[in-house]
């Protein structure tokens, strides 16, 4: 694994939770895999994978009769049908008990096979009891109970990945979840909270101007608020936040207000190469890196350290090279 951390001197890995079958572990149902060429190719060697395979763990056997989701009543169970096997309770217990371990991983996000009635994350098949008809508006049960586990864990699932703006969103969010949960430490201060939102700031307006309003009144007001609940609140509303897009018209408010931190210094020439930079950015003539990588010279030639500062410009691994789509 290269090793590519979010500062010089912390050397921890990112860790992120992965469906085993993504990997490319022949685990399936079929004895195959459903190797995910960006997680095991371009993403893997930035980040440690913790693996995992509940239908293996709960000890279905591979290869195995496929299981599906069942509404019945109001309950969603996960059946055998061909041999009548109702695993619902089993999945449960395992899930829940495997999220409890997963707690401790330290991850930082979670990859999830799409469609599955174990991993699924969303709009999973769940099929009428009288087995005639479907609607696609299930959660795998382990997806589940990992959401409901660690709720502000980003996840996405597998095929998402090649979506050139859901990757980058992805990859985003579980950076941010990493400085997030180092902020709110074991012994947090009111004081690393504002030293981290001053850094986070231009990060959520790209994303949701609204939530990062909220989020300062919060910071305002923290001494006032219990802290566990200050915690809670910061904690869901910034990982809500950044789970809006940061669309082209957003990323250009930011960087034009980027500019504005620089109207008095002396280089009229550098800040027409950056408003000229900002244009092409707006008109889809260059990729985001083109202005972001403007900007950091210049504030480092004149020691603007707020900007330099800022997550907003070093958001994931330069490496990964996700500001690089136009
Ligand atoms: S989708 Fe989940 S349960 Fe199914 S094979 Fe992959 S890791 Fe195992």
């Amino acid at each position: 694994m290269t090793t590519i951390t979010i500062s010089p001197s912390d050397t921890r890995p990112i860790r992120i939770g992965v469906s085993s079958c993504i990997l490319g572990e022949e685990v399936r149902w079929n004895g195959g895999h459903a190797r995910q060429r960006y997680v095991t190719d371009v993403l893997a060697p930035f980040v440690e994978y913790v693996p995992v395979c509940p239908e293996v763990e709960v000890g279905m056997g591979v290869p195995r009769p496929t299981v599906r989701l069942v509404r019945k009543g109001d309950a969603i169970h996960m059946v055998d049908p061909k041999n009548e096997v109702d695993w619902t309770a089993a999945m449960n217990r395992l899930s829940r008990e495997r999220s409890s371990d997963l707690a401790h991983e330290d991850l930082c996000g979670f990859i999830l096979k799409k469609d599955s009635p174990t991993c699924g994350m969303e709009r999973v098949k769940v099929f009428h009891e009288n087995g005639k008809g479907s609607f696609k508006d299930g959660q795998g049960l382990f997806a589940a109970a990992l959401q409901q586990r660690m709720p502000y864990l980003p996840l996405e699932e597998d095929g998402r990945l090649n979506d050139p703006g859901l990757r980058e969103n992805f990859v985003e969010r579980v950076f941010a979840y990493r400085r997030l949960k180092d902020a709110f430490g074991p012994r947090w201060t009111v004081g690393d909270v504002v030293a981290f939102h001053t850094r986070e700031k231009l990060l959520l307006r790209a994303h949701d101007e609204q939530r990062y309003r909220e989020l300062g009144r919060l910071v305002a007001d923290a001494k006032n608020v219990p802290r566990a609940a200050f915690r809670d609140h910061y904690m869901e509303t910034y990982m809500e936040a950044l789970k809006r897009r940061a669309t082209v018209a957003k990323n250009t408010n930011v960087l034009q207000h980027m500019v504005g931190f620089l109207r008095r210094v002396d280089d009229e020439p550098g800040r027409k190469e950056m408003q000229e930079a900002i244009e092409d950015y707006r008109h889809g003539l260059v990729p985001l890196v083109v202005p972001t990588t403007l900007i950091r010279h210049l504030a480092r030639r004149h020691g603007q350290d707020i900007l330099l500062d800022s997550s907003y410009l070093s958001p994931h691994p330069k490496e990964l090279m996700l500001r690089n789509h136009a």
